[in-house]
């Protein structure tokens, strides 16, 4: 696990070090805590599959629609990520005056 010395406890919030062969040893005025479970606390980012389409609006028309299979974590993300990949695969070199974005969730399989 990594950053394990970071994470805190779900239960009563102390450190993950402080919990020894899973107690709780961290003292406070009542004495050691007693906890004897350590849960981590979910701080993971889930990231998910977003079907991302997008078309530029340049020289008066809109381009083809292109899409994208992305993983982020936000709708945002997705968004960004698609944009610069489908900048990157850009043919033309033309000033783009607008963008369209279209996001659709993958549900998980
Ligand atoms: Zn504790
Ligand atoms: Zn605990």
């Amino acid at each position: 696990m990594p950053a394990a010395s970071r994470e805190t406890c779900r239960h009563c919030r102390h450190a993950s070090y402080a919990h020894v062969d899973g107690e709780c040893l961290a003292r406070d005025q009542e004495g050691t805590c007693g906890c004897v479970r350590f849960d981590a606390v979910q701080r993971k980012i889930r990231q998910r599959t977003w079907l991302v389409t997008v078309a530029f609006f340049e020289k008066n028309r809109w381009t083809p629609d292109v899409t994208l299979r992305v993983q982020a974590s936000t709708m945002g993300g997705a968004a960004l990520k698609a944009l610069r990949q489908a900048k990157r695969e850009r043919t033309t070199r033309r000033h783009i005056q607008q963008i369209r974005v279209t996001l659709v969730p993958v549900p998980k399989a």
